[in-house]
């Protein structure tokens, strides 16, 4: 039953994928869904890994890291997307394969220190505040080139792209204008010669104005899994 579920739930989501991007003329493989599987249990992403979705993300990552050795046996996709303490870099480092939530060159720097010899390197978002909420995680847009350079320099990490997690907007043009100004951000970034091919932004609510604004990866939690307790 429960199984019936998630796969509805998981191709609607998909299905607002495909029309987002149809919307707008972009090919359906340049956006890639993150299902983000917090406070849901290992066999809840084993069922939806069994649907054919391989990317999970995870935002605490103590839970987060009992998940992945659990479904080891599953070979997926594990990025953590929520805040990282400098007392939690080495879990991040030997587990998760990205990490979305890097505003800090401390942590980022611990993060490549940690990264085992033998696993590959650990793919890296900048969070950026791009609506500047006070007490918002992320970087400042003004700081996030030179932040994105230091880190492009660590060795065991790979620059790959900007991560937001803007304030819920009143409506689909706020929610555009906002995901808009992380993508010119995410363009300067390109155009100052940093080779990035990720820009993580847009969730449940908000996947369809992301995708319009030149999302690469979209987060989706309760779209997909039901709402949080
Ligand atoms: C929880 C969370 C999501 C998913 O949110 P939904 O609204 O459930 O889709 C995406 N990104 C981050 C960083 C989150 O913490």
């Amino acid at each position: 039953m429960i199984t019936m579920t998630f796969e509805s739930s998981l191709q609607t989501v998909n299905a607002r994928m495909d029309a987002a991007c149809q919307a707008v003329g972009r090919a359906r493989h340049s956006v890639q869904l993150l299902a983000v599987s917090k406070t849901f249990s290992a066999d809840a992403v084993a069922q939806i890994a069994a649907l054919g979705q391989r990317d999970f993300g995870e935002n605490y990552i103590q839970e987060g890291v009992e998940k992945i050795t659990a479904l080891a046996a599953l070979g997926l996709t594990w990025h953590c997307i929520g805040p990282v303490q400098g007392n939690k870099t080495r879990l991040v480092a030997e587990h998760f394969d990205w990490v979305h939530s890097v505003d800090r060159l401390k942590i980022a720097q611990r993060l490549s220190d940690q990264r085992p010899a033998g696993l590959a390197p650990l793919n890296v978002c900048i969070q950026v505040n791009i609506d500047g909420g006070a007490g918002k995680a992320g970087v400042p847009p003004n700081e996030a080139l030179a932040l994105a350079q230091a880190v492009a320099g660590l060795p065991h990490l790979r620059l790959r792209g900007l991560m937001t997690i803007p304030e819920p907007a009143p409506d689909f043009a706020a929610a555009l204008a906002v995901h808009q100004a992380a993508k010119a951000l995410f363009d300067d970034l390109c155009a100052s010669g940093l080779d990035l091919d990720t820009l993580s932004m847009g969730m449940s609510a908000d996947l369809e104005a992301a995708i319009q604004a030149g999302s690469t990866l979209v987060r989706v939690g309760s779209a997909i899994f039901g709402s949080r307790t």
